[in-house]
């Protein structure tokens, strides 16, 4: 978990292959069916160009179905998922079918300015259409609003690792795969 710059996608992709798991990060999911043009890319299109969710349904119905593929059976790091309580719950149901709990939340902590500076840049190099000021403002209180409260819920459970998530991507990335040992059968 960490708002919009955080660098949740950047970590878990080294995170989960450093761990022998598959990455899962809904917001590359949703921006693949957008370039294919598939029906579900055109309901997610909207909804990411103005900043906002994708509603809970559509989201929880297709990482019902990813998590159900034969690659995250060994194990699998959510990046950018579940962002709403009513996704907590639903993941919850999934989880528990497939009999497989999670083992940590991992949460990213960067400072409010920092954050806009890296998707501003960001938005130079990668050519992203939610990465215009605008929409860089509106993430961050969608995020506030809707995924900050679930910090206190994965923290209650005791799954909450924070992680200092300034410094350069190798620096951040031995922070996470520190705070991880045991919790996620690191160097097993
Ligand atoms: P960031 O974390 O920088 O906001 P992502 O690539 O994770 O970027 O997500 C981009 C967009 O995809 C979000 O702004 C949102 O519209 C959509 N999205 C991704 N994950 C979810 C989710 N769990 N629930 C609803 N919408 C989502």
């Amino acid at each position: 978990m960490g708002p919009p710059g955080a660098g949740k996608g950047t970590q878990a992709e080294v995170v989960a292959s450093r761990l022998g798991i598959a990455a899962i990060s809904t917001g590359d999911i949703f921006r693949r069916h957008a370039d294919l043009g598939s029906e579900l890319g055109r309901q997610a299109q909207g909804y990411m160009d103005a900043g906002d969710y994708v509603p809970d349904e559509v989201t929880n119905a297709m990482v019902r179905e990813r998590l159900g593929e034969d690659d995250a059976r060994p194990g699998f790091l959510l990046d950018g998922y579940p962002r709403t309580t009513a996704q907590v719950d639903e993941l919850d149901g999934m989880l528990c079918d497939l009999g497989s709990p999670l083992d940590a939340v991992v949460l990213l902590e960067v400072d409010g300015e920092e954050l806009i500076d890296r998707l501003l840049k960001r938005a130079r190099t990668e050519n992203r259409t939610d990465d215009t000021e605008s929409v860089i403002r509106r993430r961050q209180e969608v995020f506030a609003e809707q995924t900050e409260p679930l910090v206190d819920v994965y923290e209650r459970r005791g799954l909450l690792v924070r992680v200092d998530g300034e410094g350069d991507v190798d620096e951040v990335l031995a922070r996470v795969l520190a705070a991880l040992p045991e919790r996620a059968g690191n160097g097993r």
